[in-house]
């Protein structure tokens, strides 16, 4: 396997993956193009950033007979962006996450996921939330639904946790592999961004011997996740808002007051702005 670069290797990788894929199309035989050219073009969008990429390649195709969608990503035909659509929503996301695995391994392999080991034994991995479709109008079977109590209208949208490893000191950060939120059928109680995080947990496969710390924002920072962090032997770092976490806050109140031994207060100078660190073990997130 020639491998000049990442970039060539990622290519390489996700081509290899493709052949697993099933193709769902009834018609094997004569097809116009190959689950390969569709999953590629729509991978080259995402890569350029760039909505219109697909056009533009399709216009110096017809015009030079070759383009880059041909010479970086190994792709025969472009597809229209409807048929890639259409074909896309057929393939389960789950099929990439061997990509993400072996992408990991290599920036293993090649020293680059050397330069995200926090404090030599760790690595910060960032739990958040996104939503990718959002609409009043357009809704399937798999959406989540928030109801206006005043106007019971209905928002349907999708979302998605975007786990990634990130560094203090690094401006880069190396995407994993995501898990949707996503409402079964059947099930009346809806999927939410904690439930999506804890599957995440379960199925990731860390290739290194480094421990993880989670961060995650104030969402997190309730008993069934942290419990469930702790079960896997990785730490957290989660925002506790003074709103959600009264009791919490209450404790902090109080330990200030007492001056404890074991507690630590550190204050900084931080972009100008007096920042007063406290530091205290063993306190009780709820009643
Ligand atoms: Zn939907």
């Amino acid at each position: 396997m020639r491998q000049t670069n990442i970039f060539d290797f990622l290519i390489e990788s996700f081509t290899d993956n493709i052949s697993n894929i099933e193709d769902t199309r009834k018609q094997r035989t004569n097809l116009v193009y190959s689950l390969k050219d569709i999953i590629l073009s729509a991978f080259s969008v995402f890569y350029f950033q760039n909505k219109s990429c697909l056009s533009f390649q399709r216009d110096i195709d017809t015009r030079k007979g070759i383009s880059n969608a041909q010479t970086m990503f190994g792709i025969s035909d472009i597809p229209s962006d409807n048929h890639i659509r259409n074909m896309l929503d057929k393939i389960t996301p789950n099929s990439f996450k061997k990509v993400y695995e072996i992408i990991l391994d290599k920036l293993r392999d090649i020293g680059i996921l050397d330069k995200f080991y926090f404090k030599d034994d760790y690595m910060l991995v960032a739990l958040d939330g996104t939503h990718y479709h959002s609409s009043k109008n357009i809704s399937c079977k798999c959406c989540q639904s928030k109801t206006n109590s005043d106007t019971g209208e209905v928002h349907y949208y999708h979302s998605v946790i975007t786990p990634t490893i990130v560094h203090p000191d690094i401006k880069k950060v190396i995407p994993l592999m995501q898990e949707f939120i996503s409402n079964n059928d059947g099930k009346d109680k809806q999927d939410c961004e904690v439930n999506a995080s804890k599957r995440w947990l379960d199925s990731f496969n860390n290739p290194t011997n480094k421990k993880l710390i989670i961060l995650g924002d104030d969402l997190y920072s309730r008993e069934p996740m942290i419990k469930k962090v702790l079960d896997k032997s990785h730490s957290y770092i989660f925002v506790a808002k003074p709103t959600s976490h009264k009791y919490l806050y209450e404790q902090i109140e109080m330990i200030k007051n007492l001056n404890t031994i074991d507690t630590k207060i550190i204050s900084k100078m931080i972009n100008g702005k007096k920042q007063i660190f406290t530091y205290k073990s063993h306190l009780q997130i709820s009643k």
